[in-house]
Formats: structure tokens, sequence, C-alpha cells
């Protein structure tokens, strides 16, 4: 195989780093592994401290010129990145699956066309949307201008169980406002990067505005982070790595905004739409649970507990298990080694504190590798790891609640705050139990819906700052307020 290239599923992707408008190789590569079946598919080349500084450099000196374009060049730019990943989704849809094992047909139909949605709605924002009125000082006839100026350069960390998807969800909003990129894929997954560099190359992005260093957290990310050339930090990641680089931002004094893990509640009601509470309660087994917003916790009113168990079992029973290429495929394999002995690792604990499983718990033997069936387990203390910790793959537990207050005060019982699922055929019980629920975002008889102009983020340890429409500007630029007195022009 060649060191800086790769034939993935048929695409060829370069893994080197993408610096200043060039590919730039490194010494020394990584062995990128493929969930699928555990096979090597690309050497990548890992990035040290000095790619970083090259790339922060690059970002720098491409920052005045990109900055200083006008909003409807730069947006026109953006559309232009947002055709090119349109003309690419199928290119796009089987790296990503075969790089870190998520469902080809998510890809095709939702994700990689909300990747380039990320592009065009932050472009069309920014050039129509972004702004505010002039505002006049009461008595004095003084005019406060309110003005969104790009921050500089952003550093991007993501990690890889939607890289592309939370690359640019990132990236988008921080071109549009003006600011230049240096983004730090996962080790785990990170060919779509390079992908999404050569569509911005061809799609006129000058050289410089986004930049890609490939490598480990430790040796490419933790030097990014404590760059003094970076002006923002954008992190998606684990609350552990969060912590260690919360250190480097504070000594940078560099503004940061989090996106980390969760161990979100679904509640069902005893009035619910029971097909529905059950669908949603299935879907939680997408991407093998590796989703940050997923209910783990799911939380139910005792009368209904026996039905909605029994017929989550059933719906995640009939789950097809496999090879992710496979558009049949519901549930696919976890994306590594460790990462799966981590996961046993959790179940194993649960048991030994007293949860009982009512499906899976274990791998896949017909599969082998890297699956882990869907696991549901019951019965395990309110202060069991399971409960507390998030698990990030296909296991999931069901609690019961006697009633509201019960449910909600079950609910908030974590240090994570991202998201909260409820079903309910009360409208006046989803105003009530919506308003007391300590997440950034409460789903009510629905899961997953989101629009890109609505605020997204964490509360308690899932997150720092809200980004989504004005919310990201305020992130990624300096707002400024230039204050013009009434006297002293002489014009
Ligand atoms: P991780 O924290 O291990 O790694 C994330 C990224 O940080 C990777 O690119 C990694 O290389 C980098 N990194 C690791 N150590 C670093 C260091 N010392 N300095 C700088 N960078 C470093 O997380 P993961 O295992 O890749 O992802 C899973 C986690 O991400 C889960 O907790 C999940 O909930 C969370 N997540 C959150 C969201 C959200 O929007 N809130 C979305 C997806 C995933």
């Amino acid at each position: 195989m060649r060191q800086d290239c790769a034939s993935v599923e048929g695409v060829e992707v370069d893994t080197r780093h993408w610096i200043g408008g060039q590919r730039v190789a490194s010494a020394t590569t990584f062995e990128d592994v493929s969930p699928i079946d555990e096979t090597v598919i690309a050497y990548v080349h890992a990035g040290t401290s000095a790619e970083v500084d090259a790339a922060v450099a690059a970002a720098r000196a491409a920052f005045p010129a990109w900055a200083a374009l006008p909003v409807g060049e730069r947006a026109a730019i953006l559309r232009r990145v947002a055709e090119g990943i349109e003309a690419r989704i199928e290119d796009l849809s089987l790296v990503e699956t075969r790089d870190n094992g998520s469902l080809i047909r998510s890809h095709r139909r939702g994700v990689m066309p909300r990747v380039a949605m990320n592009f065009r709605a932050f472009a069309d924002y920014a050039e129509h949307k972004l702004g505010h009125p002039d505002m006049e000082v009461p008595n004095r006839g003084h005019r406060e201008r309110i003005s969104y100026d790009p921050a500089g350069v952003v550093a991007i960390i993501t990690p890889w169980n939607a890289p592309l998807m939370l690359a640019t969800w990132r990236i988008g909003p921080a071109l549009a406002a003006g600011n230049t990129i240096v983004v730090k894929p996962p080790e785990w997954a990170p060919l779509t990067a390079s992908l999404l560099a050569d569509i911005m190359h061809e799609a006129g992005v000058p050289a410089g505005v986004f930049n890609v260093v490939q490598g480990t957290g430790l040796d490419a990310g933790a030097p990014l982070t404590a760059h003094p050339g970076i002006n923002r930090l954008a992190f998606t990641g684990s609350v552990p790595t969060a912590g260690t680089i919360a250190k480097a931002a504070a000594e940078n004094i560099v503004p940061l905004s989090y996106e980390l893990g969760g161990k979100s509640p679904l509640l069902v009601f005893e009035d619910a739409d029971l097909d529905l509470a059950v669908e949603i309660a299935v879907e939680q087994f997408d991407n093998a649970g590796q989703v940050c917003l997923k209910a783990a916790r799911m939380l139910v009113h005792e009368s209904l507990a026996e039905e909605f168990t029994r017929r989550v079992v059933e719906g995640a029973e009939k789950l097809v298990q496999g090879d992710p290429r496979d558009e049949a495929t519901d549930v696919s394999a976890l994306i590594s080694r460790r990462h799966f002995d981590q996961i046993s690792g959790f179940v194993e604990r649960a048991l030994a504190d007293g949860a009982r499983p009512l499906l899976g718990g274990g791998p896949n033997d017909d599969l082998g590798g890297l699956y882990f069936r869907p696991t549901i387990l019951v019965d395990a203390p309110e202060d069991a790891e399971i409960m507390t910790e998030e698990v990030f793959g296909p296991v999931v537990t069901i609690q019961t609640f006697a009633d509201e207050e019960d449910a909600v005060r079950k609910a908030n019982d974590t240090r994570f705050g991202l998201a909260a699922t409820l079903v309910t055929g009360s409208r006046e019980r989803a105003e009530r139990v919506s308003a007391g629920l300590e997440a950034g975002t409460v789903w009510v008889n629905c899961f997953f819906v989101r629009d890109l102009e609505a605020p997204f983020g964490g509360n308690k340890k899932s997150g720092i700052g809200r980004e989504g429409g004005l919310w990201s500007f305020d992130f990624y630029t300096d707002i400024k307020n230039s204050v013009f007195s009434p006297t002293g022009w002489k014009e």
C-alpha cells in the first residue's frame, strides 16, 4: 500500500496533511483500521507540532484576505463547497462507512446532504441575516453599531463517530464569518477530512483558509490546542479529553466551545403513543449506539413498563446486525478493539452490580470481530456505573417511574445534560416536563430533529456554549460595539 494515498472502496484518498493549499508529508504514518473487518485501509501521515506550526502559520497568513472578502463573495465560495459535497455524496458515504463503520444508508440519505447544508445554511445566514440594527442611546443621540468581526484562526478537533458532519458543523459558520481553519480529524476515522480538502480546493477556497493536520490527540491535537496562534478552540469529544484541553486553553486564554458526552433520558409517560415510544427507543441502537445524543437511559411509567419493555426487546431483536455497507443493515460494529473491550467491561460490571440482560450482553458470535449485540438491561441500581457513565455503545437501560416528579428527578439525576426525549399525549405535561428537564435539547414526541439555525449544546458536563444560527456567529466572531457621537463631525 502506498503511504501517501489509499484506495478506499474505489475512492482515492490522499493521506497526507493539507496545509497552505498543498499536500504535506510527515516522516511517519499511522495505521487506519476499519471496524468492519479490522483490516488496515490506509496509512495516514502522523502530524506533530511541526505540522501544526506550519498549518497555523498558513491560516494566519490567509486570514487578512479571507476576512476582508465581502461576505457575499465568501458565501458564494461556500455554496460551491456545498455543491462539491453534493456531487461527491456517494464517495464521501463510501469512505466514511469504511472508515468508522457507520451505516451507508444514513450517509446517503441524511448525513452527507446535511454536511452540504452546513456550508449552504451558514453562508446564507452570514450573507442575509447576520447583523444587528444600530442602537440609539436615549437622550444623547449617540448611535451604537454592533458588528461581527471574524476572530482569526479557529482550531477544530473532532471525534470519530460522525467526523465529517461534526467538523463541518463548525467549519461552515467559522468560514462564513471570515475565519481561517486548522482541523485535526480523529485518528480513528481521518479520511473524509482529506476528501473535504480536495472539495474546498476545487471550489476555490484560497490556500491557507482551510488546513488539515492528521495525527493522534497527543501528538497533533495537544500542540494545536496550546498554540498561541489560534483564536478559537472548538472541541467535540469526551469529558476527560475536554478537561485536559481546557488547561491549554486557559494558559492560552482562548475562548472555547465544547460539545461533549451524554447520558440522556427517554421518558415514556402513561398517556404516550406507545408505537411512537417504541420506535424512538429502538432507534437508539443506530450507529451501534455511538451517538452523543443517544437516549441511553429509558424511563417508563410503571403502568406501561411491561408492555413497553417487551416491545422494545422485540423491536431490537429484529434489528439486522452486519456490514454497514449493506443498505439492509441496522446495527454495525464498534469503532475499535479498545472501545469494544471498554463496552464489554461496562456490561460485565453492570451485571455484577445487579443488572439483568433482557437482550444481548456480549459479542455477536455469528459475526465475530467488533460486532457487539444490541443490549437491553433492567434492574440496575440507580447509582450503578451503567446508570451514571456514558457507555457510547449499543447498550441501554430501562427503569420505571411512579409519577411526573419521579420521572423528572430520575431524568436529571446525572452529571450530563446534553439531550432529553419525552413521549406523552398531553400538551400540558409536555410543557411542564420539558421546562423541568436539565438538557440543551429536549425532544417531545420526536428524536434527532434540529434546524441549523436553532441553538445546540450541552448543560452540566455535556458542554460549554451553544452553536447554531446566531449562536455560532457569537462564538466565531469578535462582537464589536462602535459608538458614534452626534457631535465632532466636519462634514
Ligand atoms: P476523544 O475525546 O477521545 O477524542 C476526540 C478528539 O480529541 C480526537 O480527535 C482526539 O484525537 C482528540 N484528542 C485526544 N486527546 C487530546 C489531547 N490531549 N489534546 C487535544 N486533542 C486530543 O473522544 P472520542 O472517543 O473520539 O469521541 C467520543 C466522545 O465524543 C463521546 O464522549 C461522545 O459523547 C462525544 N461526542 C459529543 C458530541 C456532541 O455534539 N456533544 C458529538 C459527538 C461525540
